[in-house]
């Protein structure tokens, strides 16, 4: 049997974080490639950059969105849209679709889907790997407060009227809905369907990546003093920590949900040495 922690310590060898060659370093010939039927759980840029990788080497895969985006960016592969309906939706999908791989490259926050695909992957006995990428880290002078949920973020906002960059998305902004003092700037990709809960806020339409240049100039130009952000991680969201960074701006940072230990890689090219590994059992 193969387990977790193996896998876990061969994907950790691999280097780098992105095909270091625009061609596969394993091509698909054969047997061994047409046995695969994979689902790529997606919603990030990893899980795009995936998918155009396994069609050039002729993977069979579906990719998986939650539906969030109106106008998702174009997937080269077989995509279905919506929730499965918990652990037991995604179970009977698996075994109806016959799925043989897992890759969960969900973003670090959408902690609830990559619980059920654990769930539902330990129960049909299906090998999972996280596509992921690394949280970022504060730098000698960086002034953040380490915080471990968005409640806890809100917990801070309480005094006098600040300037906010509330760089969370979307959908947790009612949870600094009690905090009406300050003004707050938000940053969507899209429209947001609902007007945000704040009396004083200004709402930007854009979608990354962003430029660390950009982003100094759209803090000094909405004089903000503070910053709320998620950690992400990634480059795509990057700009406006290291524009902070340049500024003096302190940043509240939320830090990711804890999720079960699963093998997991920063790297698109580890996730198809493993799928050729082809393991039966991981035991996650
Ligand atoms: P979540 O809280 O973990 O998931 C909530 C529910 O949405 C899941 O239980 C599942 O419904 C469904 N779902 C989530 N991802 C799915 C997927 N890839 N395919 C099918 N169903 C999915 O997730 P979230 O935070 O709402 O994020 C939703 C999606 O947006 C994710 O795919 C994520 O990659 C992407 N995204 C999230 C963030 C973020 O900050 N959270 C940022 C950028 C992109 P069922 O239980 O019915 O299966």
């Amino acid at each position: 049997m193969i387990s977790a922690s193996w896998i876990a310590e061969r994907l950790a060898k691999d280097s780098p974080s992105s095909p270091s060659s625009p061609k596969p370093t394993i091509v698909n010939q054969g047997r061994l490639g047409s046995m695969i039927k994979l689902l790529l759980l997606g919603g990030t840029t990893e899980a795009i950059a995936l998918a155009n990788h396994l069609k050039e080497i002729d993977i069979s895969a579906t990719v998986s969105l939650a539906g969030r985006t109106a106008k998702p960016e174009k997937i080269p592969l077989p995509t279905r849209i919506g929730g499965f309906g918990g652990v037991n939706g995604l179970v009977h999908y698996l075994a109806t679709q016959q799925i043989t791989h897992v890759v969960d490259a969900t973003h670090p926050f959408a902690a609830q889907i990559s619980r059920h695909a654990i769930a539902a992957c330990r129960q049909v006995h299906i090998p999972l790997v996280a596509l992921t990428r690394p949280p970022w880290s504060a730098a000698a002078n960086d002034q953040w407060t380490r915080i471990p949920s968005y409640e806890a973020a809100a917990k801070l906002l309480t005094g006098p009227a600040r300037r906010v960059f509330l760089a969370i998305g979307r959908t947790n902004l009612n949870k600094f809905s009690e905090h009406q003092q300050h003004h707050y700037l938000l940053r969507f990709a899209e429209q947001p369907s609902a007007l945000p809960p704040f009396r004083d806020c200004q709402v930007l339409i854009a979608r990354g990546p962003f430029t660390q240049a950009a982003d100094i100039t759209l803090l000094r130009e909405h004089r903000i003093d503070l910053i709320v952000a998620k950690n992400s991680g990634g480059t795509g969201a990057q700009s406006k920590i290291l524009a902070a960074r340049d500024l003096k701006i302190p940043i509240i940072m939320i830090d990711r949900p804890q999720i079960e230990e699963r093998p997991q890689t920063y790297n698109l090219q580890a996730v198809i040495h493993w799928l050729f590994l082809n393991p039966t059992n991981l035991g996650v």
